[in-house]
């Protein structure tokens, strides 16, 4: 496995594996690689000749006074990981290097970016696509792979990339879990082990709300109540956002039906922690109450 710094040496070796007519696949990342990451990377290994995965703490999609400077950093240990999970290159700029001085160019996806983190966290979805956007172009990949665990995230990618003809296959990945529940996130090492504890209540909602969905209730606002109960009989819960939207255009709907994703942002002391549950639901499996 190849470790490459600059952003020429990495648009040479793609060029020559383009050149070669070997198939590229990117994992975008922030590192602290963990088991949900490398599920992504092998994925890619399955279906492409060669995988490049980037590790880029991106300081364009931290707002104030969140995380940037905290975030979790090893790249000795994600690069071991890495190679393990069969890629063949990383590709882990300097910040200096994507944002040179007089950097004016910028990407912004609207209307899938107006409600849940789009809302909580203003500009940083402008920097997810930003940095994406360049990731494409210095890789240009025939394949990119994205969590379901950033949901609205992986809805403005497939946006971004049919409304801008970019030509790269997006292949979405099932959200990873531990045993008990808990979404795998760089961000889970912040948590003591009594918040820890308290996170279970994000996947216990959302199997509340999975339960309520078979039994029939289609209303979104009392499935998001039930959700809210349930998350705020944990003290050390605080939620940001509890919302029911469709999981194409991320628009609030009242009613469950088609595909539709219920989205959770929730606090635990000072970390922010989300997850999510796609629904696939037809007209006739609710009812009202
Ligand atoms: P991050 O390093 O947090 O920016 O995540 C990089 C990629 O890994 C994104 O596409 C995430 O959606 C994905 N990812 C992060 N956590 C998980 C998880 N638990 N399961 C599946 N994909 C994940």
């Amino acid at each position: 496995m190849r470790l490459i710094s600059s952003v020429n040496e990495m648009m040479a070796w793609a060029k020559e594996q383009r050149r070669v007519g070997h198939t590229i696949g990117l994992v975008p990342t922030m590192g602290y690689l963990h088991e949900g990451h490398l599920t992504l990377m092998r994925r890619a290994k399955e279906n492409c000749e060669k995988v490049v995965v980037s590790i880029f703490v991106n300081p364009l999609q931290f707002g104030a006074g969140e995380d940037y400077e905290e975030y979790p950093r090893d790249l000795t240990r994600d690069s071991q990981l890495a190679d393990s999970a069969g890629v063949d290159v990383i590709f882990a700029p300097a910040v200096k290097d994507m944002y040179p001085k007089g950097y004016s160019s910028f990407v912004e996806v609207e209307q899938v970016s107006d409600h849940l983190c789009g809302a909580a966290r203003p500009g940083h979805f402008r920097g997810v696509t930003t940095v994406v956007s360049k990731l494409f172009n210095i890789v240009r990949p025939d394949i990119a792979f994205f969590g379901q665990k950033d949901a609205q995230q992986l809805a403005i990618i497939r946006r971004m990339v049919e409304d801008l003809n970019m030509g790269i296959a997006i292949v979405g990945v099932p959200i990873v879990r531990e045993a008990d529940g808990l979404a795998l996130s760089s961000r889970n090492v912040y948590l003591s082990p009594e918040e820890r504890k308290a996170a279970l209540v994000l996947s216990q909602s959302l199997k509340k709300a999975k339960e309520l969905i078979a039994e029939g209730e289609g209303e979104a606002e009392r499935i998001r109540q039930e959700i809210i109960k349930v998350i705020e009989a944990e003290p050390l819960a605080n939620i940001d956002y509890v919302q029911i939207v469709d999981n194409r255009f991320i628009q609030p709907v009242e009613r469950l039906e088609g595909e539709c994703l219920i989205a959770l942002a929730v606090r635990f002391g000072k970390t922010r922690l989300i997850d999510n549950l796609v629904m696939e639901v037809s007209p006739n499996d609710s009812h009202d109450a």
